[in-house]
């Protein structure tokens, strides 16, 4: 069994075949999904609770991507708090720092992930992070805000080997996406051995980024097969191994129930 720890499956990419997705997902191991409510406005983040509160597999997060922070209003706010007690909701994101694409200027990205963080602390639950090209300044503010104590993922892992031995000491979480799988991503795959094996997660980040041998097509839960190979042989482990211990760490960081035994 698998654990997606960061699907879009709520996204316009999937409205015409999400229940055949999801299926697909079952059949290929991939059991559990959790679904990053935080794309563009907060309807994401109201498709994605309702996608977990119909699904008993699913779960869901909320907040709104750094990318989109300029365009955040108190109604969109509000949306977010009222929704972060919800029972489906498992974690606060992806919120973070982008300063490869800056789609936001990066003073409301800042003040976006302290606010965000905050309204984790307020729900007692952990937080998932977007970090591009900011590891520096995402680690003071994960920091300052003591975000440690809740619990902290790095998702779609994109730093050295070196920031991810760092995001490690501080007890965070780093997920590796397909990414990992690629030609020239030989410094992800000399990450994986950096980060203790409880503090491992995958991902597929869909319907981004899917891992080769699908790269170019649209990623879905299913996919996650192949980056679980690639982050398998990176740590040295079976490929049985490192899905027990990556479904175990996301059960973890995320509070999910123990699995229902296969009937
Ligand atoms: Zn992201
Ligand atoms: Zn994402």
């Amino acid at each position: 069994m698998l654990i997606d720890s960061h699907a879009h499956v709520d996204g316009p990419e999937f409205d015409g075949d999400r229940d055949e997705v999801l299926a697909r997902a079952r059949a290929a191991g991939v059991e559990r999904i959790v679904v990053i409510g935080a794309v563009g406005d907060p309807s994401s983040a109201e498709r994605s609770v309702a996608l977990a509160e119909r699904d008993d597999r699913v779960w869901a997060t909320v907040a709104t991507h750094p990318h989109d922070v300029e365009k955040m209003t108190a109604d969109w706010w509000a949306v977010h708090e009222r929704l972060a007690p919800h029972p489906r909701v498992v974690a606060i994101g992806e919120t973070g720092l982008d300063y490869y694409y800056d789609h936001s200027p990066r003073q409301a990205q800042q003040e976006a992930f302290a606010r965000f963080i905050d309204l984790a602390r307020r729900v007692g639950k952990p937080v998932v992070c977007h970090i591009r090209d900011a590891h520096e300044d995402a680690r003071a503010i994960l920091a300052e805000h003591r975000a440690g104590e809740l619990g902290v993922v790095i998702h779609c892992f994109t730093g050295t080997p070196d920031d991810a031995a760092a995001y490690a000491e501080a007890g965070y979480y780093v997920s590796f996406s397909g990414i990992v799988t690629y030609k020239t991503a030989q410094p992800l795959r000399d990450s994986v051995p950096r980060v203790p094996r409880d503090r491992l997660l995958i991902e597929t980040d869909c319907p981004y980024l899917a891992p080769i041998p699908k790269r170019g097509k649209r990623n879905e839960p299913a996919f996650l097969t192949h980056t679980a190979e690639v982050v398998a042989a990176a740590a040295g482990m079976s490929f049985e191994e490192l899905a027990a211990q990556t479904t175990a760490n996301t059960a973890r960081i995320f509070r999910l129930p123990p699995a229902r035994s296969p009937s």
